[in-house]
């Protein structure tokens, strides 16, 4: 499985991506197609499957403060968004947990 995970092969550099955050634990760099200003995908090193595969509170606490950190690190002072997709239905594409934080312009709610 993480032989040919997507996210996987980007924490072992074999696909490149615009990383602006790493730490032991976790990866995060700018999604290759944003909706948003700043989009950011902020990933365990560790493959998770999903948010409903996840089983460490440390690793999924990791996440929401590693995307807080970038949010502040990337100048938005007029709110942000953090975006868990899980499962298909949800319209998670890429079977690796991932947080999205979007943030740069009016974000609407609820959501679509
Ligand atoms: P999901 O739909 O699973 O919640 O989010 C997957 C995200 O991964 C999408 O926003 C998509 O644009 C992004 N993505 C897919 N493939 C790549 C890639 O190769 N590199 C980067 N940086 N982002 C990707
Ligand atoms: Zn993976």
């Amino acid at each position: 499985m993480t032989d040919s995970c997507l996210f996987c092969r980007i924490v072992r550099g074999e696909i490149p991506a615009k990383i602006v955050r790493e730490d032991e634990h976790t990866v995060a760099f700018r999604d290759i197609d944003p909706k948003a200003p700043t989009h950011i995908l902020v990933i365990p090193k560790e493959h998770v499957a999903s948010l409903d595969e996840a089983t460490d509170p440390t690793l999924v606490g990791r996440l929401s403060l590693a995307a807080a950190e970038i949010a502040r690190s990337e100048g938005i002072t007029d709110g942000y968004r953090t975006v868990v997709n899980t499962g298909a239905g949800a319209g998670q594409t890429v079977f690796h947990l991932h947080v999205h934080l979007l943030g740069g312009r009016k974000l609407t709610w609820p959501p679509g």
